[in-house]
This record gives structure tokens, C-alpha cells and sequence, in this order.
């Protein structure tokens, strides 16, 4: 049999039956501990909650074979994976960051790595000069996040994976966005992906946790298995429950979610009071043909720049009726936010940009909601 596709072992991994009982969905393991023998002999490989139960095992393996790496490591939130891998730099490291980034990876860069004399230092990673410019000094990490949030730039993960390497950096990628159902960051050469598992996998708006999947087993997942051991950002079973029952819609969501994007993109880029529409799908985006090569779907996110600032992107979020106005992403509803309110207090979002996360809705009612919207 050929390899199974992405949408079939989203379904199948990491949620076969339940081998005590036959029950189709997997049951939660909630123990904190687990017994053992007089001199702290494992009965079934478990010890403690902290460092690894049944319940997020599963999800571990369904992550690990969806992104086509050799080990998973799952956490309390998407910003305590980013967090635990960091921390796992020496002192006094330098890493290359997207000038375009989730505002948390930014905060993380700018308030607690300099506290370890780490450096982040911002790139245009479309601009494959600027990146190789950088990488001429000394840098231990490339950090991709592609399609970019909330400007959704699109980077080349293959050409950063070769620079990164070339330097001897670790490569890692932020598939948040996309998801392993659109791209696969670790076939195209990075050595991690990280996830929010809070968006897509989650996929409904109800559970926090973040991920790290990691293309070999080696000293550096191993040191990070420990570490989130001993640190305890530990994601609880009942979350990991609920992202792994995420993955078994994860391909059928995000196919419409893909679909859904691409025609509020396409409606919204023929409205006149939008300057430009931020999302990979249409020709005019300057990152289509490199997302068009490394994407099986351009995704479910998207962000505009509309005309008259920030007035008027406001003016339109407090107008829409379907469209929720909140942070996040990925789940069944759609949701839009004014990016720069939300930012914290140095925001890098144009006042004007709006972003949207598309949701499973009739698409009609999305375009038509937008379209009462901008009247
Ligand atoms: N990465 C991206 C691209 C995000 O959008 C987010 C959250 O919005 C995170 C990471 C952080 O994840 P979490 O909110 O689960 O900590």
C-alpha cells in the first residue's frame, strides 16, 4: 500500500481503539501518577504526569506523523513550546527572526532572551540576500513562520533550510498557519516545526497548547523533553484529548477553511475601499509562486489594508455582524481583529490592516457580511 495521505492519518494515528476495551475514541488519562514497582520499576513505561502520559503520547504520534518527523513534543501552549526550545540555546546565542512574526515570538525575543545575552535579530526572510547577510555571524537559530503573522509573507523554507545549515544553525518553522495538511516544513528541510495546537488542531476555539516536532531523534529533542520535564509546561491530558479528537477533522476543516479564504481574498480584492489584501492564493502576492511550490492550499488566514487608516479599519470591524471581533484563529467561526490594538504597547501592524481568520461558514453569508460591512 502506498504511503497513507495526510487526511487519512489525521483520522487513524494516534486514535486507534482502545486496546483494553475496543472504544473507538481514546480514553483520557487523567492519573497524575502512575503505580510502580518497590524500587521505582515502570509497570507500563509511565512514572508522572509531567514528564509523559497515554493521553498525550497519542497526540505525540499523531503530530509526529502528520509532519513526517521522528518525535513530538506537546506543551501547555504554543508560546511554552516556542519558550522551551529557546531556552534551550546557549547564553549569549544570536538568532534570526522574521520581521514579520507572531507579536509573541517578538516579546519573547525583546523582554526575556537578552536576560541570557541571547540576541534576536530581525530579517526579511523573502529577502534570501538579507538572510545570507546575517548568517555571517555567528547563528545558532533560523526561525521561519510562513505565511507570516499578520502580513502573511511567504518565505522559502527549502532556500532558509539550506542557508540556515550552511552556518550551522538550527532551522525551525512555525506551520501554525498552515498546518501539516498544507505544508510540511521538515520535508523541506527544517529540523522543527512548532504549533499552536491552540488554532487548527484545537480547531473549535476551546483548548490551548503548543507543539514541537522534531525531524530526528537526537540531543537536541532530547534536551528538550527534559527540559519541559523538569520546567513543567506540561500540557493536561484533557487538552491533549481534545487536539487529538481536532485531528480527526483537521483535513476536512482545513479544506474548507482553504476554500472559504480563497473567495472572501478574491471579493475582497475587488472592493475599492481595500488597498490590498494580504493572502498567498491570489497571483498578486508577491509570495505566491514560493507558496504555490512549498503549499498543497494557500490556508484560512488572510489580513487587508484598507484605505482611510486606522479609522476606518476600525469603522469596518465594528460593522460586521458574522465575523467576530476577537484574537486567534483556526477555529469553526470567523473571526477579524484591528492587529494593532492587540499588539501590546509597540505594535508593528499597520494601523490600517484588519486580520480575518475564515471560517466554516457558507461562504455567502461571509461575502455578504463583508459586503454590508464596507457599504
Ligand atoms: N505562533 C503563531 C503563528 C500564533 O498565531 C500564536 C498565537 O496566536 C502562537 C504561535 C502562540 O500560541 P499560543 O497562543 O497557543 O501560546
Amino acid at each position: 500500500m502506498s504511503a497513507l495521505r495526510p487526511e487519512t492519518v489525521s483520522v487513524h494515528t494516534g486514535n486507534e481503539a482502545d486496546p483494553a476495551t475496543g472504544a473507538v475514541a481514546p480514553p483520557i488519562h487523567l492519573a497524575t501518577t502512575f503505580r510502580h514497582g518497590p524500587a521505582g520499576e515502570r509497570v507500563a513505561g509511565y512514572e508522572y504526569q509531567r514528564e509523559g502520559n497515554p493521553t498525550n503520547d497519542r497526540l505525540r504520534e499523531a503530530l509526529a506523523a502528520l509532519e513526517g518527523g521522528a518525535e513530538a513534543a506537546t506543551f501547555a501552549s504554543g508560546m511554552a513550546a516556542m519558550t522551551t526550545l529557546l531556552e534551550c540555546l546557549p547564553n549569549g546565542a544570536r538568532v534570526l527572526i522574521p520581521d514579520d512574526c507572531y507579536t509573541g515570538l517578538r516579546m519573547l525575543c525583546a523582554e526575556y532572551l537578552p536576560e541570557r545575552g541571547i540576541e534576536a535579530v530581525m530579517v526579511d526572510m523573502g529577502d534570501l540576500d538579507a538572510v545570507r547577510a546575517a548568517c555571517a555571524q555567528p547563528t545558532a537559530m533560523v526561525w521561519i513562520e510562513t505565511p507570516s503573522n499578520p502580513r502573511m509573507k511567504i518565505s522559502d523554507i527549502a532556500a532558509l533550510a539550506r542557508i540556515g545549515h550552511a552556518a550551522g544553525a538550527v532551522v525551525v518553522a512555525d506551520n501554525t498557519f498552515a498546518t501539516p495538511l498544507l505544508q510540511r516544513p521538515l520535508a523541506l528541510g527544517a529540523d522543527v516545526v512548532m504549533h499552536s495546537t491552540t488554532k487548527y488542531f484545537g480547531g473549535h476555539s476551546d483548548v490551548l497548547g503548543g507543539a514541537l516536532v522534531f525531524a530526528e531523534q537526537g540531543a537536541l529533542s532530547a534536551k528538550v523533553a527534559h527540559r519541559l520535564h523538569i520546567t513543567g509546561a506540561t500540557l493536561a491530558p484533557f487538552s491533549a484529548w481534545l487536539i487529538l479528537r481536532g485531528c480527526r477533522s483537521l483535513g476536512a476543516r482545513m479544506a474548507m477553511h482553504c476554500a472559504n479564504a480563497r473567495a472572501v481574498a478574491a471579493f475582497l480584492a475587488e472592493q475599492p475601499q481595500v488597498e490590498r489584501v494580504n493572502y498567498p492564493g491570489l497571483a498578486s502576492h508577491p509570495g505566491h509562486a514560493v507558496a504555490a511550490r512549498q503549499m498543497r492550499d494557500f490556508g484560512g488566514m488572510l489580513s487587508i489594508e484598507v484605505h482611510g487608516g486606522r479609522e476606518a479599519a476600525l469603522a469596518l470591524a465594528s460593522k460586521v455582524r458574522i465575523f467576530t471581533l476577537a484574537t486567534s484563529l483556526g477555529g469553526c467561526e470567523s473571526l477579524i481583529e484591528h492587529r494593532a490594538s492587540v499588539e501590546g504597547p509597540n505594535p508593528r501592524s499597520p494601523q490600517n490592516l484588519l486580520r480575518m481568520s475564515v471560517g466554516l461558514e457558507h461562504v455567502d453569508d461571509l461575502i455578504e457580511d463583508l459586503r454590508q460591512a464596507l457599504a
